[in-house]
């Protein structure tokens, strides 16, 4: 597939690791993706940004492979866990049925709207059958930039739906939603995906 990510938005995370690195992450729905995890189970955090959920999980007693597309986000994360955080850009995954869980907060926001089923494809193939998928978006009705340059999708429920059926099958595919403030303070609007792969 070709090249899933967007130049500007991968810069400014390059840039600023250090800085994003000193805010915790909101993530009360982290919690229940634990809940919902099989103990010791193994989960690919993507866009693990300088590793807050990871290191919850770790402490949770779960296998993670945390990962991120910005080498200085992943060092932070690193420092942060005590091990590796690989470099790994969304396009760039394609592992074949070898995880429990994917944990994707508030990252796949900034894959560009013709490559989002593209990644939802790989990420629907990187789950064990039975496997548990959740993302999270700010929505939307159309693409844009925030006033830190930043790229998002902004999608609506009904068009993020139909680029999740176009990645595969899954079932009790959930969306939530919450009002909350991210890096630039802005108040939006996001949407939490739960969905999981069909069991064998
Ligand atoms: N999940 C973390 C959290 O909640 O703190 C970080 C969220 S931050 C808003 C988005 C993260 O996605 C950044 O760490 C950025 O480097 C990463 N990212 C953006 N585009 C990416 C891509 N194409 N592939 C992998 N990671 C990407």
């Amino acid at each position: 597939m070709t090249d899933a990510f967007d130049d500007a938005t991968l810069r400014f995370y390059r840039g600023n690791a250090a800085a994003y690195a000193e805010r915790k992450p909101a993530g009360g729905t982290l919690a229940r993706f634990l809940g919902e995890m099989p103990a010791g189970g193994r989960i690919l955090e993507l866009g693990c940004g300088a590793g807050h959920h990871a290191e919850a999980m770790l402490a949770a007693g779960f296998d993670v492979d945390a990962t991120d597309g910005s080498p200085e986000m992943a060092a932070e994360a690193s420092r942060r866990l005590g091990r590796p955080a690989r470099t790994l850009l969304f396009h760039q995954l394609d592992a074949d049925a070898a995880y429990d869980g994917v944990w994707a907060y508030a990252c796949l926001l900034h894959v560009p709207r013709d490559e989002l089923g593209g990644v939802l494809g790989r990420i629907h193939r990187a789950l064990k059958p039975g496997g548990l998928f959740y993302a999270s978006f700010k929505s939307g009705e159309a693409e844009g930039r925030d006033k830190l340059a930043r790229y998002y999708n902004y999608p609506s429920e009904d068009w993020l739906r139909a680029r999740y059926a176009e990645a595969g099958p899954w079932t009790a595919l959930t969306v939530e939603r919450s009002e909350g403030k991210g890096f630039d303070q802005e108040l939006a609007s996001f949407l939490h995906v739960s969905a999981r792969k069909p069991a064998a």
